[in-house]
């Protein structure tokens, strides 16, 4: 191994790697030895981890040694699964690799499902489907599930009738900050229970939880793309029919310019479009009659929306699946009212120089209105549309692609609630300071959550993230 490499105090990081190595089972990787790339690699490019050491844990004793190790160091622990949501600069950081850690463990009687760490949702889709049953992913099977669930988790198919994935948790296994792993519950540590679950990773690395499945083996539904330059009428149509939908169904649209990739089919490579997502829980022609004012606007490029097997959920946003340098931002609306829509295309549309390659609205609203049965820290409940815009690019576009995303939030702005977004949909640039964050979550949930941190992070180990600071 190679101490050279380190940019801050290289020696003291070669001893601390000698005395934690003794412990690790997994692999355990400082900057320049073979692997460490790949172990700390993120989907966004531009959001490069970069720790002093990474532990790539091959069971959750390889959890709790690092997160001893880190506390004992004065080190903060940062967690990455798949890298979806890399959220700021890790130099001084103790990474644990969670990828490894991937049980996927079906309970089909009680419709129960255990999840390591490391699993992504295409994981639990399939295990799922074998017994009939699905989860509630988000658009992409992609991302990890743990970090998806505790930031509350809204996906393109089931949360309008069930809510937030977060709100159908049953118990989640958790290393804090002393080390300990503690089996929380709604019973057993209802503070910790309810602040995990929206709190994302401020209060420890979860190493497995449990949560409900639903009995869907299909849907009606995916996506409709109509050339960009018809968009403004298409969106003015979208924009009242997706405020009467069941909850049953549910949309959202983006506004796309498309890169020329090969595997893109050809009505769409390079094509500038807006892309209709729709998805609907009963019987196709049930669906096919809430889609058809959308359908009788005019001829989209390509219509694939139609039935299909709950396990080609991911075919509804079509999300990228490799990773690429972009920034981006998001933001909620109260209200999505006709001068609103006229903002958004006056931005986004034919006529603007708009340069990112999405910006997409998605309507929330149905179950993710209500308050859960057993709460949770979710702070988005009752806001009916986020808007989430990202521009490709590395950091000699940062200039036009942050400016042009931060016009669209100025715009959008007299719609907005102010300060409030979903946690997932969080960037780097986003709430970067504890002021903003409280803003994010609302006085009264931030007041709590920091207690709470107090009582489980006093020193803050967990801080490589949207930082909520120990009241
Ligand atoms: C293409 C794309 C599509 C998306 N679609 C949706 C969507 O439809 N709905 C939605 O709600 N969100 C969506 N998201 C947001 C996504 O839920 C978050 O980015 C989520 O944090 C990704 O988790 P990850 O484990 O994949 O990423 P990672 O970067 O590995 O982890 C992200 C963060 O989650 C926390 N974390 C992860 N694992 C653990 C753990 N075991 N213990 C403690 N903390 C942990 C950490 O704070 C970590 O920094 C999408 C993101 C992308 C990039």
């Amino acid at each position: 191994m190679s101490a050279t490499s380190f940019g801050f105090n290289a020696e003291r990081v070669h001893e601390e790697v000698a005395e934690l190595a003794t412990e690790i089972h997994g692999l355990l990787l400082v900057p320049g030895e073979e692997g460490y790339a790949a172990e700390s690699s993120a989907y966004n490019l531009n959001n490069p981890l970069e720790p002093a050491l990474v532990v790539g844990a091959a069971n959750t004793a390889d959890v709790q040694a690092a997160v001893r190790f880190a506390a004992g160091h004065n080190r903060p622990v940062a967690v990455r699964a798949t890298g979806h949501q890399v959220i700021r600069s890790t130099r001084e950081a103790v990474l644990i690799n969670t990828s490894r850690l991937n049980g996927v463990h079906v309970d089909a009687v009680n419709r129960i499902v255990r999840v390591e760490a490391g699993v992504r949702w295409h994981e639990v889709v399939e295990k799922a489907a074998e017994y009939g049953l699905a989860p509630l992913n988000g658009s992409s099977l992609d991302v990890g599930v743990i970090g998806y669930i505790l930031g509350g988790g809204q996906g393109p198919v089931l949360s309008r009738s069930q809510g937030y994935a977060s709100e159908h948790v049953q118990m989640i296994e958790v290393v804090t900050a002393d080390g300990e792993l503690r089996k929380v519950t709604a019973d057993s540590e209802p503070d910790l229970f309810w602040a995990l679950r929206g709190g994302k990773g401020n209060f420890g690395v979860v190493t497995a939880l449990e949560m409900c499945l639903f009995p869907v083996t299909e849907f009606y539904g995916g996506g409709l793309y109509f050339a960009g330059e018809q968009m403004a009428e298409v969106l003015h149509v979208w924009r009242t029919w997706a405020a009467g939908l069941p909850e049953e169904a549910t949309t959202s649209v983006a506004v796309q310019r498309l890169p020329a990739l090969p595997e893109l089919p050809e009505p769409l490579r390079g094509a500038f479009v807006l892309h209709v997502r729709f998805a609907h829980l009963g019987p196709a022609s049930e669906g096919e009659a809430l889609i058809a004012p959308i359908r009788a606007v005019t001829t989209p490029l390509l219509d694939a929306v139609t039935k299909m097997p709950y396990t080609s959920v991911g075919m509804i946003h079509m999300d990228p699946p490799q990773p690429m340098p972009y920034y981006d931002r998001t933001t909620a609306l109260r209200e999505l009212s006709a001068e609103t829509m006229d903002a958004f295309i006056e931005l986004t549309g034919p006529g603007s120089d708009c340069p990112l390659a999405s910006v997409e609205i998605r309507a929330l609203g149905g179950a993710l209105d209500r308050e859960p049965a057993v709460p949770d820290a979710v702070p988005t409940r009752g806001i009916p549309f986020i808007v989430f815009a990202a521009g490709v690019g590395g950091p000699d576009q940062a200039g036009l692609l942050q400016g042009y995303l931060d016009r669209i939030m100025r715009r959008l702005a007299p719609w907005a609630v102010e300060g409030n977004r979903m946690v997932n949909f969080l960037s780097a640039d986003e709430a970067t300071t504890a002021e903003e964050l409280r803003l994010v979550y609302g006085a009264e949930r931030y007041r709590r959550l920091a207690e709470i941190k107090k009582a489980y992070d006093p020193l803050n180990v967990f801080r490589v993230n949207h930082n909520i600071v120990p009241a």
